[in-house]
């Protein structure tokens, strides 16, 4: 049964039919739209929680589908996200004294970080809208879970990474297969110049919180929470239930934004009675919701350079997720709180060493900042808490990858005032990435050759499903190499050679035949001297194309 997906804006109320593209409201032009689904319907179907059949389904994010916005099941993209355990603290518990203190592990993601959500439902939704190519711009956490994800779609990813970014999360993007681009600036600048590339070159760019996908994967988040502590109800009572508290360290806020319209779900579904208590916790470096909140102003204090060694949280211009957030803590009750990164790397190591739990920094803060509230009488002793334990690290190694897995845009580019400048060093970068045309009707044999292609270098890839469609694309964007198949309806492979060779504009381009044909002496003739290497499908290696490929291309 198709399901209904609405966007609604949040600015003027128009409605709409979901679009993953479709950026901005048709009516006023607002960029702010939020997803909403017919919960009536869904909750007959979903979640009473003696319901078997909600039970059987597979854990993990998918577990929700209906109220998440992709079509057809079929095309998730799972690497096994979702599903993190919530683990009771009862060491930390003794030491603040607080008897219900549970850590939602989201270091238990596929890649390490709960952006796994947020990935996860971004990718599928880009392979279910046939979108090929996608621009983030991240702290390192998004990064490193679109390169994962982005891997397995299929779907080459470009990550913008400023140098806060530690060089093992680079590598790990790098080793997933996406392009790193270094830049020399503040994480807010980096998303400008992401988002300008996106635009120029017509790509799915990562808004964070103004891409459906991205607050709805976060969603999931409040979903299993409520789930995971009716299983631990007192009374035996098998009832979903929101904690007290819901405790995390905060960037661009994405992840409350999301839990917290979760929450609010499960309530208009009936399913819970009454919504969580909200702590964001920011590090002092780079405070900006936490100083406004304080002194009660509707904007955020924008912070221009953060002054703090914990990347993963510098995000100095959280726009309009400081008013969404600010008006969730006025309506429902919470706070904001600021941690120093002393206190953060302190609280790193209580972690570790009573409840065996190694994070990242950025993870880290929200347990300072726990500390904080509990000291400060703002959380009770009897309350139950949920702490998301929001990253891991797993750095991959220096040796592992050789030299240039990065494009690098120093301040000599970036000085230069107008985008321009920026976007033209840019194009430089990219002028060293060849171009390669694979024609060929055979959407599998495609498949595999852009996967092997993208895994194992930096090509420009284009693809043509007929001989026709493949000479306008070679005329139109003179490839440096042709992957060209023979048999195919109308114009074959063969007529193309023929066509290529005749022109003085392609003529000097190579082409590499792969075919499932077994030739005829005749046919091998015709094609002597005329392509660089013939594969035959279904028989040669990555490493076979590849050596063909690098041989092929000119100098
Ligand atoms: C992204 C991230 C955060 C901040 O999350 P937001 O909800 O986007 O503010 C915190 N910790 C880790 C480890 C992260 O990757
Ligand atoms: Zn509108």
């Amino acid at each position: 049964m198709p399901k209904t997906v609405e966007m609604t804006c949040l600015d003027c109320g128009e409605r709409a039919p979901f679009a993953p593209m479709q950026l901005a409201c048709a009516h006023c032009g607002s960029e702010w739209l939020e997803a909403r689904y017919d919960y009536a319907a869904v909750v007959t179907r979903f979640a009473a929680p003696d319901s078997g059949a909600h039970l059987r389904r597979n854990p993990g994010l998918w577990r929700y589908h209906e109220l998440l916005p992709l079509r057809d099941l079929a095309h998730a993209v799972t690497l096994g996200e979702g599903n993190t355990p919530l683990i009771p603290l009862p060491n930390l518990g003794l030491m603040l004294g607080c008897a219900n203190l549970f850590v939602k592990d989201e270091r238990q993601n596929p890649s390490g970080s709960f952006k796994d959500r947020q990935a996860a439902l971004a990718v599928s939704v880009m392979k279910e809208a046939d979108i090929r190519e996608a621009v983030v711009a991240s702290t390192g956490n998004v990064a490193i879970s679109y390169a994962a994800y982005g891997a397995r779609a299929g779907i080459k990813v470009y990550a913008f990474l400023t140098s806060l970014v530690p060089p093992e999360k680079m590598r790990e993007c790098a080793l997933y297969g996406a392009q790193v681009i270094k830049v020399t600036t503040t994480y807010d600048r980096s998303k400008e110049l992401a988002q300008a590339f996106a635009r120029q070159r017509g790509m799915y760019y990562d808004r964070g919180l103004r891409s459906i996908a991205s607050v709805e994967s976060m969603k999931t988040l409040a979903y299993e929470i409520a789930e995971q502590l009716a299983r631990l109800n007192p009374d035996g009572s098998a009832s979903w239930r929101a904690p007290d508290w819901y405790v995390q360290s905060i960037s661009g806020g994405l992840g409350p934004v999301g839990a917290m319209k979760g929450f609010r779900e499960l309530q208009t579904m009936g399913l819970i009675d009454r919504l969580p208590r909200l702590a964001c916790i920011q590090v002092e470096g780079c405070a900006p919701m936490v100083t406004a909140y304080r002194r009660d102003s509707e904007t955020p204090d924008v912070v221009v350079s953060p002054r703090t060694h914990i990347g993963t949280l510098a995000t100095g211009n959280p726009g309009r997720a400081y008013r969404i957030l600010r008006n969730y803590l006025q309506q429902h009750g919470g706070t904001m709180e600021s941690v120093s990164d002393e206190e953060t790397f302190r609280a790193m190591h209580v972690m570790a060493k009573i409840e065996g739990l190694s994070m990242e920094p950025g993870a880290a803060a929200a347990f300072a900042g726990l500390f904080k509230l509990v000291r400060h009488g703002l959380i009770h002793p009897d309350e139950t808490v949920v702490i998301n334990c929001t990253g891991h690290t797993f750095p991959v190694e220096s040796e592992v990858l050789g030299d240039g897995w990065a494009q690098e845009l120093g301040e000599a580019q970036l000085a230069q005032p107008e985008p321009e400048g920026v976007l033209a060093a840019l194009q430089r970068l990219d002028a060293r990435v060849r171009s390669i045309a694979i024609i060929d009707d055979t959407p599998d044999t495609v498949r595999l050759l852009r996967r092997i292609l993208q895994a194992r270098g930096n090509y420009d890839i284009h693809e043509a499903e007929d001989g026709r469609a493949g000479l306008a694309l070679i005329r139109e964007r003179r490839p440096d190499l042709v992957i060209l198949d023979l048999m195919m309806p109308e114009v074959d492979g063969f007529a193309v050679l023929d066509a290529l060779r005749a022109d003085e504009a392609t003529r000097d381009i190579p082409v590499i035949v792969v075919t499932a044909k077994a030739l005829t002496p005749e046919e091998r003739a015709r094609l002597d001297g005329q392509t660089s290497s013939l594969l035959q499908k279904g028989e040669f290696t990555d490493d076979e194309l590849l050596d063909d490929v690098r041989k092929a291309l000119p100098e």
